[in-house]
């Protein structure tokens, strides 16, 4: 069994892991990891060039016999995720990473390994540098910024790019290729807010928490209860029996997680202090039962709290809660072929109460740019009713997924060619660079394949060792496939 990385194989992939390891390549900080990427290129004779944010671009010629085969571009992102565990002494601008082998996975101690995308990276490094293979004319595409906005794919410039076919290599599941992805946008909506003096100096505060939230494209399908919805919800059934005033409503942290818990501040007088807290149990233990299932955890709580304050008008608080019961939340579409890929989501992610206006965040995602706009537009239209206004910021497009696309029919008997079984054909709700990278350059035709990783992003992050074998089998049979 190895004991370091440069006795597993294939040899050539894992001495450039090993060595990525040692340079720092946090997002932001992806220069030292590019000067890298170059100095290769340059040492095996092969022309390299940097854009102005940092991307880097290298490219080598075919083998002899295959010069006039289509451009095939080999891509992955330069830069990692830097977690660590709490108790680790580890600064991510100057420490290695250390690595190591735990039967068949390799692991970081302590903090992320960065095999998300440093793996990638090492198996185009290793094409760069292997004479043995036999393959079309290469460009081999690294981005800056993957992890934290997508800013490299973003940046390149119309014509930096000459290949027609795009092999991404920043997936994480061996034998599944990944043929297409949502895009995204957000928008934030203000709602103007009328207030008065509270009737009562009773103030409450009601609490939804406890809910299991996850990242609003990944698990949008599961069902799970968005915290400012259910509050929206308990207080607008509970307003018809109790005469209570809204004072703020808040929830949400993240454009791109499902909210988990949401506040509203209430002023109520004690007469009403009794139906007020029977109207919320009766509203909240109907919503227990529908979510018995995905949130067994849900829970709230109603205490009384120090203060005095401005409320919302009457008119004002059912505008607000109507607003909010309105807004859309969750999946719209699923895809019509690609069983369980969620094709078009929004996710009702942050509210914000201040003096005079209400703020929403809406972040909303389609794999179909006329769905995105068409999920837009329900929010937009609710607005109007509302009497919001609607920031639309600009979103990034998705990968529509192309079942047609001769790429991915010659790679799938490709892989039944190598390993004798179909890989599994899916498509992802959250942004990735193909998304970005297909619509500047129209017309290229990409696919996403790796090895296999587990928690990513976390220090927990592994790679399967016997995966990375069979990644590199496949990569260097289909630029040799692709391009006889
Ligand atoms: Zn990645």
């Amino acid at each position: 069994m190895a004991s370091t990385l440069n006795e597993l194989n294939p040899r050539l992939l894992w001495k450039h892991f090993a060595k990525i390891l040692t340079i720092p390549h946090c997002s932001g900080n992806e220069k030292p990891l590019g000067d890298y990427v170059l100095s290769v290129a340059a040492s095996l004779g092969l022309p390299g060039k940097r854009d102005k944010v940092g991307n880097v671009l290298v490219s080598k010629p075919a083998t002899a016999g295959r010069e006039g085969a289509v451009g095939a571009i080999l891509q992955g992102h330069l830069d990692m995720v830097c977690e660590k565990n709490s108790d680790k002494v580890h600064d991510f601008s100057k420490d290695p990473i250390q690595a190591e082998i735990k039967g068949e996975w390799v692991y970081a101690k302590g903090t992320t390994l960065g095999a998300d995308n440093g793996i990638g990276l090492a198996a185009a490094l290793a094409v760069m540098e292997d004479k043995t293979l036999v393959h079309g004319p290469l460009e081999f595409l690294f981005t800056v910024d993957e992890e934290t906005g997508l800013t490299g794919a973003n940046k390149i410039q119309k014509g930096f790019l000459l290949g027609r076919m795009l092999l991404n290599l920043d997936s994480e599941d061996e034998g599944t290729f990944t043929i297409g992805c949502a895009g995204g946008a957000d928008s934030t909506l203000t709602l103007p807010l009328d207030r008065k003096k509270t009737a009562s100096k009773n103030l409450y505060k009601l609490h939804v928490h406890s809910l299991r939230g996850g990242h609003s494209g990944l698990d949008i399908n599961q069902g799970r209860g968005n915290a400012i919805k259910l509050l929206a919800r308990m207080l607008g059934q509970a307003q018809t029996a109790a005469k209570f005033e809204v004072i703020s409503v808040e929830g949400g942290s993240k454009h791109n997680a499902i909210p988990r818990e949401a506040v509203a501040l209430l002023a109520c007088p004690p007469v009403q202090v009794r139906s007020m807290t029977m109207a919320f149990k009766k509203a909240f233990d109907k919503i227990k039962v529908e979510y018995t299932a995905v949130e067994p955890g849900a829970a709230y709580s109603l205490d009384a709290v120090a203060g005095k304050d401005f409320a919302l008008t009457r008119d004002c608080q059912r505008t607000l809660l109507d607003f909010l019961i309105a807004l859309p939340h969750g999946v719209i579409a699923m895809h019509p072929e690609i069983a369980g890929l969620t094709e078009t989501s929004t996710n009702l992610a942050i509210v914000k109460t201040g003096k005079a206006a209400f703020e929403v965040l809406c972040s909303t995602r389609s794999s179909v740019a006329s769905a995105l706009e068409a999920t837009r537009g329900i929010i937009i239209s609710v607005c109007a009713l509302a009497g919001a206004k609607p920031d639309l910021k600009d979103g990034y497009p998705g990968w529509m997924p192309n079942l047609d696309s001769p790429l991915l029919k010659k790679l799938k008997e490709l892989y039944i060619k190598t390993f004798g079984k179909e890989a599994d054909v899916v498509a992802v709700h959250a942004g990735l660079e193909c998304g970005i990278i297909g619509e500047k350059f129209p017309g290229m035709d990409m696919i996403s394949f790796g090895p296999t990783m587990k928690n990513p992003h976390s220090p927990e992050e592994h790679v399967h060792t016997a995966s990375v074998e069979k990644f590199w089998t496949f990569l260097t049979a289909a630029i040799d496939g692709l391009s006889s």
